[in-house]
């Protein structure tokens, strides 16, 4: 039986008629009643957030969990539709992973049971110290993953007993909005809050400002590139910056080739390069770099020679900027795009069903330098381990982000995870074994460099509280005292 959307949104609404009679629902006399987190204005939707922020705060902790379980539900279960909306709004990247992206982010993100108290005990007494919310968070998201970056953030923050306040990227912003109605339909109509999640229905530069500015805001979290992470450090607020990366990837002597190949495409593939850990330029030791290159198309990458190279990057960057602030840039026309796209601009035919072109270039090169989000990958000579490492610190940028080694010598891997310092550093696997896809850990897609949180957890969005008891209930004493 298909179910309409009307039917839906009139079940919806006759259920939080009913749970606001029994006087459940913040929303009995608010004027933000009926939105589900859809907002014009920043300003009413920080003060939404606020009036949600205040009722959250009296519940337990078992309503935090309960609507988590919705966001992790409505992830997963609708990670289909939601997906295809997100790949037929942004035309950027790849639709199963796009599904992907939401179905492993409402199962592994952590949510409350990553919260944890600390106590101390001894002559004195008992202190504890734990873990309190900020109140309202003001969230900047990124057009590479518009409802996943939410996704991850609103089980996060909520988690740890914040609401927050969204300003997603223009391009992204009607799944975004689509997304969050029913994460707050789903919620509203379970614990009787209505907008612990509230989103600028059309964002713009000024209502992240009006975000950032809010006195009502007491955290930021922005995911995005250089701008809005120099944005975020200039607020004047503490800002938790998921900045951008150019990860490199160095490959030595001792590799198994076929191995990293086989990770090299799965990273450099999984949404056509969009995600900001992936394999964005590979440095490999001379004594193995023709292996490597066989390694590659053996595991079923299409290698271009030096004039197709010459050709795609013509097609591939534009400039940007003025004056000495000039740079090369992405171009819209292929960032994300499938690699037969690419192939088309390089002037060579490929089975469609190709996920990555790879080929030689020289290290200054646009590919290289340019964090491109494409699935080319370029492939460059280096005389030995050391070199490679310098080559992949200098064209890392200094974001400290993301780098990764093939290699079965622990000395090398040493050396580099020391001279990179970048905040995940992945050995032998692709880069999402780094989120916990196929390694171990936990999953969020804001990692955190800049400002040196790392991947984001629900303790990444609390403030430490401690509370004293002097003189008692320190059991272990002295039983005449
Ligand atoms: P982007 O920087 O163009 O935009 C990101 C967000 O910031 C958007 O919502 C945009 O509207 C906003 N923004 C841009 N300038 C701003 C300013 N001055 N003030 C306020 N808001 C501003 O990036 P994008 O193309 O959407 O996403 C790709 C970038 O994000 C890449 O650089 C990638 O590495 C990075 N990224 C980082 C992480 C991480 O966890 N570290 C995760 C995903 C993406």
């Amino acid at each position: 039986m298909q179910i309409s959307e009307e039917l839906i949104r009139n079940l919806v609404t006759q259920v939080i008629k009913e749970v606001r009679s029994s006087g459940q629902l913040n929303g009995g006399g608010s004027q933000f009643s009926g939105r589900f987190g859809i907002f014009d204005d920043a300003d009413q939707a920080v003060a939404a957030a606020r009036e949600a922020f205040e009722e959250l705060r009296k519940r337990p902790i078992s309503d935090r969990k309960k609507a988590i379980d919705h966001i992790r539900r409505i992830s997963i279960d609708q990670s289909v539709e939601l997906g295809t909306m997100e790949m037929n709004e942004t035309k950027i990247g790849r639709l199963e992973h796009k599904i992907a992206k939401l179905q492993t982010l409402g199962q592994r993100v952590p949510g409350t049971e990553f919260l944890t108290t600390q106590a101390y005990s001894g002559d004195r007494g008992l202190a504890v110290i734990e873990h309190a919310p900020f109140g309202v968070i003001g969230a900047i998201t990124p057009v590479t993953h518009s409802l996943p970056t939410i996704t991850g953030n609103a089980i996060n923050m909520i988690a740890a007993g914040n609401t927050l306040v969204v300003n997603p990227h223009p391009s992204g912003r009607l799944v975004a909005a689509e997304g969050v109605k029913r994460f707050n339909q789903a919620i509203a109509a379970d614990i009787g809050i209505e907008n612990l999640i509230c989103v600028i229905r059309n964002p713009t530069l000024e209502t992240a400002a009006a975000i950032f500015k809010n006195r009502d805001v007491a955290l930021i979290c922005v995911t995005g590139g250089p701008a809005v992470a120099r944005a975020a450090l200039n607020s004047g607020k503490r800002a938790v910056v998921a900045g951008p990366g150019n990860p490199p990837v160095l490959v030595d002597e001792t590799a198994d080739l076929d191995n990293a190949a086989r990770c090299i495409i799965e990273g450099a593939t999984f949404d056509n390069n969009l995600l900001c850990i992936a394999e964005k330029e590979v440095f490999v030791v001379e004594s193995v770099f023709d292996a490597m290159m066989s390694a590659m198309e053996r595991a079923g990458a299409v290698r271009l020679n030096s004039s197709q190279v010459a050709k795609l990057t013509e097609a591939a960057f534009v400039e940007v900027g003025e004056g000495s602030h000039k740079h090369w840039s992405p171009s819209k026309d292929l960032l994300g795009q499938d690699a037969n796209k690419l192939a088309k601009a390089a002037g060579v035919m490929i089975d469609p069903k190709t996920l990555l072109l790879f080929g030689e270039t020289v290290a200054e090169h646009p590919f290289v330098y340019v964090e491109q989000m494409m699935p080319f990958v370029p492939f460059v000579r280096c005389r030995n381990v050391d070199h490679g490492i310098e080559l992949a610190k200098h064209y890392e940028h200094g974001y400290r982000h993301t780098s990764m080694i093939h290699s079965r010598d622990v000395r090398n891997m040493t050396k580099m995870a020391r001279a990179m310092d970048t905040t995940l550093f992945v050995k032998n696997g692709p880069c999402m074994a780094s989120l916990g896809l196929g390694g171990e850990g936990y999953t969020s897609f804001s990692i955190a460099g800049p400002t040196g949180e790392g991947v984001t957890t629900p303790m990444t969005f609390t403030r430490e509280r401690r509370c004293s008891l002097i003189d008692d209930l320190w059991i272990l004493g002295n039983p005449n005292v």
